[in-house]
């Protein structure tokens, strides 16, 4: 971490910031920002209040070391290392938005061995527990707690940044990627988790879900080069279904009934459907 001190700024004052024993960061005016014993990095002074708790990212990992989100991670690394071809130089990856972290672990998996430098990879999440729960697992990659509207990091510091069906700031995107760097950003279809859905709030057709103004907000910050739609299937036994329930947002609206009729299934086949964006910074 202490090599690459560099690459961090003040999100308060925005000044270049030094190591200092391994323990904090310090900027040049001396806000100060620990390190903690799990080794992450901590940008907030307080963590505001979120129902993304530590069941819910600990459901998240357990669903995505069992393979839930593995075409994804392929889709993503195969475009990765497409984009970054003959790099010399390290490549440099951001997860904005990296929860539990098991995305961002995934994917270095697969395209660290082909990178000819090296590959950094940090993940910036405003949920302390969810990047706890990612320093707790993985500790290949830097991991930040901080809020995605002041991010830590000095400009033009990464090749690629991630964002995986999490809100973005692409002022902030912009500012921090590199020359040529690229934006891969996930978004929802219609179908995703469709299964999941028809429990929880029944048969009634939800109101026609659309990803156009996604795109469109994309395209006004962003060269719009290409949209991947990934769809596939996950077979869920009775115990992964558990962990599907408890690691998505849908379940906060289901009521208790509902909820125990999804818990109650002995298997399910689950939809994924999504659209991958892929964006370069305007020349
Ligand atoms: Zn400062």
């Amino acid at each position: 971490m202490s090599e690459c001190e560099g690459m961090f700024r003040c999100p308060i004052c925005f000044m270049p910031m030094k190591m200092d024993q391994l323990k904090s960061l310090i900027c040049t005016n001396h806000h100060c920002f620990d390190v903690s014993r799990k080794g992450y990095l901590n940008f907030l002074n307080r963590s505001p209040k979120t129902k993304y708790d530590k069941r819910l990212f600990q459901a998240r990992q357990t669903m995505c070391q069992n393979g839930f989100f593995e075409p994804l991670i392929e889709r993503i690394s195969r475009r990765i290392k497409q984009e970054s071809g003959t790099k010399k130089q390290r490549i440099r990856i951001l997860d904005a938005g990296c929860g539990e972290g098991s995305l961002l672990s995934g994917i270095r998996e697969k395209v660290s061995p082909h990178t000819a430098n090296g590959l950094l990879s940090v993940g910036v999440d405003i949920s302390k527990e969810g990047i706890l729960a990612a320093s707790k697992a993985y500790s290949d990659s830097i991991w930040c707690v901080a809020d995605l509207a002041k991010c830590p990091f000095a400009n033009q510091q990464f090749d690629f940044i991630l964002n995986t069906l999490s809100p973005s700031n692409y002022s902030e995107f912009n500012r921090m990627l590199a020359n040529d760097g690229t934006v891969i950003k996930v978004i929802p279809e219609k179908n995703y988790l469709k299964e999941v859905r028809e429990v929880f709030y029944g048969h009634t057709p939800r109101r026609e879900y659309s990803n156009e103004g996604t795109v469109k907000h994309f395209a006004d910050h962003f060269d719009l080069l290409d949209m991947e739609h990934v769809r596939y299937r996950v077979a869920l036994d009775r115990a992964l279904i558990g962990h599907l329930v408890r690691m998505t947002p849908l379940s906060w609206g289901a009521t208790e009934e509902r909820l125990q009729k999804m818990l109650d299934m002995d298997s399910a086949k689950i939809t994924v459907e999504l659209t991958i964006l892929i964006g370069k910074t305007f020349a």
